[in-house]
C-alpha cells in the first residue's frame, strides 16, 4: 500500500499550502496547484459516476486522480469503485 504524500514545494519542500506562491522560498507553484486542482476534479467525476452506479467509469477517474495526486481518502475512493465494478450485475 502506498502512503499518501502532501505535495511539497520542488524546491524547498516546504508543505504546499494551496497558494500560488511558496510561502518559504517564494517559489512559482501554479503548475503544482493545477495538478491538484485536476485530481480534486477527476475525483468529483468519479463520485458522480458512483452515485450513478458507473463503477468502472468511476475507477477510472479515481484512478487518474490518484496518478496526479495520491490521497488516502482518494485510494478509497478507487477501491469501493473497483470492488463495486467487479461485483455489480451487469445490465
Ligand atoms: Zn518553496
Amino acid at each position: 500500500m502506498t502512503a499518501a504524500v502532501s505535495p511539497q514545494c520542488p524546491v524547498c519542500k516546504a508543505r504546499f499550502r494551496g497558494q500560488r506562491q511558496c510561502s518559504r522560498c517564494g517559489a512559482d507553484l501554479s503548475r503544482l496547484m493545477l495538478v491538484v486542482v485536476s485530481a480534486y476534479q477527476l475525483r468529483c467525476q468519479a463520485g458522480q459516476a458512483l452515485r450513478e452506479a458507473r463503477y468502472r467509469t468511476a475507477y477510472e477517474f479515481a484512478s487518474k486522480a490518484q496518478n496526479l495526486h495520491h490521497t488516502a481518502r482518494g485510494r478509497k475512493m478507487m477501491l469501493v469503485a473497483r470492488v463495486l465494478d467487479m461485483v455489480s450485475v451487469r445490465r
